[in-house]
């Protein structure tokens, strides 16, 4: 490996970031991890500290997941790649076809289609739900209804159903047809209310009336994730996604479940839809899928969707769409393994246990923080809301957010921040003693982002 001051040197000089101003990264130069083992990240200074991020909410296993890294070890000998367009298939993507069904049976879906990652999943659903109703006889049902604050990526279709400024206005124009319904956000909301069932039902109310000024017969599908992540982890109440799948049930509208972060058991549930007992029509899956080691995707179908396609002879239910590493054997075998691991350490139930923990530890920081204005969580996908003043709910400006990240980080703990957000989101093999851990350094964190010591 190069010095450390030729890495930072080129990162700075030809290293454009996501999510991140090119203009900013010679002032704020990036940590650069080097190596990573069980939960802890390693840096270039040779600091180690817990990864409070998980990677970007995908390495829910850890780093140091042996039967994944021998499973890419053993596919890459033995067919490094090979194409699944149509006439060619592999043995781990078939494998991986068949567990994904069992995987995935409770929340009715049957088939997958194969992506790089999670804005293709996306894109994925999107595209296959418009086709569905060229494929049924609605071709003019084409548009789109999404939540302000839900995040779906950064493809142009995904950008379009988007919920934060951020990712969209530099970008515009985008999809035309797509409308966003207010955030199940308890903390800042139109209703007037912190009710999480009342603004469930304003939310429902929204949509139906989104609805009849649309007419339902233009509308494809309705997109959300069960839990927000990215838009500052909104939890929405209990009644609220099968509120919405009742609505899109009684006006032919299709539910798109984004569970990019959601699908392999992050809430606590193996599923977010599963855990508001909500079926969606299709799903899109990818980060802990292959635990972060390899980039890929799953879009999982339900049978009706599925069956409607494959029922249609005409050229309008062939599909014209799918990626060149769509089915990539390498990525299929990282997943294989994946699964089987996830599903041995049983880390939906730890997620659930160890996400209590850490939503009790926020909530005991808030008593003593004033900074803290909200915290919310579900699982292991937490996060703070600082604010400046508590009754205004003033956000509090980057460079304390920043602050609150930089001494966490000397405290031991990576943590995450998004506007005002602190996000939280370990793998979810750790431990009670990982998370006094999480807690100590945040509450480090805090002190120093109100200015003391
Ligand atoms: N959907 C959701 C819910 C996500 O959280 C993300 C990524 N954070 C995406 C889509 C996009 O995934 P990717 O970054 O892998 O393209």
């Amino acid at each position: 490996m190069r010095e450390t001051n030729f890495l930072t040197e080129n990162n700075a000089r030809h290293v454009w970031h996501p999510m991140a101003h090119p203009a900013d990264m010679l002032a704020n130069l990036p940590r650069i991890i080097k190596a990573a083992s069980g939960v802890e990240i390693t840096d270039i200074d040779g600091k180690t500290v817990l990864d409070g991020v998980g990677g970007l909410w995908n390495v829910n296993l850890g780093y140091s997941c042996d039967p994944i890294k021998q499973a890419i070890r053993d596919q890459l000998e033995e067919l490094p790649y090979y194409s699944a367009f149509r006439g060619t298939t592999n043995p781990p993507l078939i494998e991986l076809s068949y567990e994904l069904a069992e995987w995935f049976k409770e929340d009715g879906l049957s088939r997958s289609f194969f992506t790089s990652g999670g804005s293709d999943s996306v894109e994925t659903c999107l595209r296959l739900a418009r086709q569905y109703h060229k494929v049924n006889g609605q071709p003019e049902r084409t548009k789109f209804v999404a939540l302000k604050k839900g995040y779906h990526g950064t493809h142009f279709g995904g950008a379009s159903v988007n919920g934060n400024a951020n990712n969209r206005r530099n970008y515009e124009p985008l999809l035309p047809g797509v409308s966003h319904l207010a955030a199940p956000y308890g903390y800042r909301n139109p209703f007037g209310t912190d009710d999480p069932a009342e603004i469930a039902a304003a939310i429902g109310r929204q949509f139906e009336d989104e609805i009849a000024f649309q007419g339902a017969d233009t509308i494809a599908a309705f997109i959300m994730e069960p839990v927000l992540g990215a838009g500052g982890i909104m939890v929405p109440h209990e009644t609220f996604m099968p509120l919405m799948r009742a609505i899109c049930d009684k006006n032919g509208i299709l539910l798109i479940a984004d569970e990019v972060i959601t699908a392999f058991g992050r809430t606590g549930a193996w599923t977010g839809s599963r855990l508001w007992g909500t079926r969606p029509d299709l799903m899109s899956t990818a980060k802990a899928i292959t635990n972060g080691y390899y980039p890929f995707g799953a879009v999982m179908i339900a049978d009706k969707i599925a069956e409607a396609f494959e029922a249609n002879k005409n050229t309008v239910g062939a599909i014209g769409h799918g990626y060149t590493y769509s089915g990539h054997p390498v990525g299929a075998a990282a997943a294989l393994a994946t699964l089987k691991e996830t599903k041995r350490l049983n880390v939906a139930a730890n997620a659930g246990a160890r996400g209590n923990e850490l939503l009790a530890g926020l909530n005991w920081l808030k008593e003593k923080h004033e900074l803290i204005g909200d915290v919310r969580g579900k699982g292991l996908m937490c996060a703070l809301e600082l604010v400046t003043d508590r009754a205004t709910k003033t956000g509090a400006p980057k460079d304390m957010v920043q602050r609150l990240q930089d001494a966490a980080y000397d405290a031991g703990v990576m943590v995450r921040t998004s506007g005002s957000n602190v996000i939280i989101s370990p793998p979810l093999v750790i431990t009670t003693a990982d998370v006094d851990r999480i807690l100590a350094a945040l509450e480090t964190g805090l002190t120093a982002a109100a200015g003391g010591k």
